[in-house]
């Protein structure tokens, strides 16, 4: 038998983690509309307070397991950090099981973005024009490319930059990662990304022009090994996604029904208003997704590495969540009106910021086409 039962540590993380963001909102409009500026490393709000992430590292005792209790504190996401979570960058999760351990040792602490993208390659990697050559009179890869879109990339000290080596034998180019750090000469970062929403989320675009790195700060790890992290990374974004759709659905309830509506639960269908029944099936899917979520990461729990298995399970998460918070938040406005699109609430921010959770960390289609390969035991040639 399945228990969804929070433990009291659970209770008490997440309580934490849901007061934290309700603290934070005030500043949510300015890092709204002031998207240059980072957030602070800490907002005054924070000090005095325990950090729930810090207080579930130090110990795990009595949480429903370390992975799933970490979910559901994602799912408490804040608008605005009140501190910044180092343990969040991709760059150097990748270094940590993907690195040497005299990469460890140089760069395990440092916080290193990851940078894939580029103007004419998103979800299709293939297309990736940047390109890395050896030189070996001076054993150093030159790097050339554009990146964009790379998250954290302002605060980070540099990243873990993807690019295309020379072709082999059979013309094929195969992908190879560096670890690029700020102030390298040829690193020319283009600032931050003016987007349509999440827009206090640190992006930035950078280009290297014949960047010259040290052959040491090649990773070795292929296409594969360096996207893995994505798997563990999916399930958390997908709850920052998830928090927005019921930031939305709280607005909609404080907004449209008397402070007790429980009742409308029990009522059964012909007896509630199609207001209402609208507001119960989204709660449904918000539910809904909600457990896929923690199904995904309870999965990583069990297998204790993030894998082939676990990369399915990351993907269906994402996929559904992708498509909950979009329509989540669509309906939400519908049903709020006029009113949720001024600048007076927070509706029309949350509206912008939702869409992005269906485009990045693999957009909704690829992710489907991900779990679709699986199912079908197709392989990625065959079905993309
Ligand atoms: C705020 C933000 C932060 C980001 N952070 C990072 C980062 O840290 N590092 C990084 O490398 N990148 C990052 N990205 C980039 C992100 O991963 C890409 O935007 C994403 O992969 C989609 O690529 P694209 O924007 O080029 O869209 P496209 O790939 O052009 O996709 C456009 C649409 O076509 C659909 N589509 C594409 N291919 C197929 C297909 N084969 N079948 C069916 N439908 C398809 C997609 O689902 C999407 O709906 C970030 C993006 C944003 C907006």
């Amino acid at each position: 038998m399945i228990d969804f039962t929070l433990t009291p540590r659970d209770e008490q993380l997440v309580a934490i983690a849901r007061e934290d963001a309700s603290i934070a909102q005030k500043y949510a409009r300015y890092y709204d509309q002031n998207h240059d500026e980072l957030e602070p490393i800490c907002l005054p709000e924070s000090e005095g307070r325990p950090d729930p992430f810090a207080l579930l590292r130090e110990d795990t005792e009595g949480v429903s397991g370390p992975l799933i209790t970490e979910a559901l504190l994602h799912l408490e996401c804040p608008d605005v950090r009140l501190r910044r979570d180092s343990n969040r960058f991709l760059g150097t999760k990748i270094i940590a099981y993907a690195g040497t351990a005299s990469q460890i040792e140089r760069f395990g602490k440092t916080l290193l973005a990851i940078a894939i993208t580029e103007p004419g390659a998103g979800s299709d990697p293939r297309a990736m024009i940047g390109s890395a050559r050896f030189d070996e009179t001076s054993d150093e890869w030159v790097l050339n490319g554009e990146k964009i879109y790379c998250s954290g990339f302002g605060e980070a000290a540099g990243a873990v930059v993807m690019l295309r080596g020379g072709a082999d034998e059979n013309g094929v180019r195969p992908f190879v990662s560096f670890i690029v750090e700020k102030g390298t000469p040829g690193l020319l970062p283009l600032g931050q990304v003016d987007k349509m929403g999440i827009r206090g989320w640190d992006t930035e675009d950078f280009v290297l022009q014949d960047c010259r790195v040290p052959a040491s700060n090649k990773l070795n790890a292929d296409f594969k090994r360096t996207l893995m992290v994505l798997n563990g990374s999916r399930s958390m974004v997908s709850a920052f996604g998830l928090k927005i759709a019921r930031n939305l659905l709280d607005m909609v309830r404080d907004t449209l029904f008397e402070a007790d509506d429980r009742t409308r639960y029990q009522r059964g269908r012909h007896a509630r208003s199609a207001l209402q029944d609208r507001v119960v099936a989204l709660e449904a899917l918000h539910d809904a997704t909600e457990l896929a979520i923690l199904h995904s990461k309870w999965v990583e729990e069990r297998h204790g590495v993030t894998n082939e298995r676990t990369m399915v399970e990351a993907s269906m998460a994402k996929s559904l969540s992708g498509n909950a918070t979009r329509r989540i938040t669509q309906e939400c406005l519908d049903l709020l009106g006029p009113y949720a699109l001024t600048e007076e609430s927070l509706g029309e921010k949350w509206f912008r910021d939702a869409r992005v959770f269906d485009i990045f960390e693999g957009a909704g289609e690829i992710n489907r086409l991900i779990v679709a390969r699986w199912l079908l035991e197709y392989s990625n040639k065959e079905l993309n």
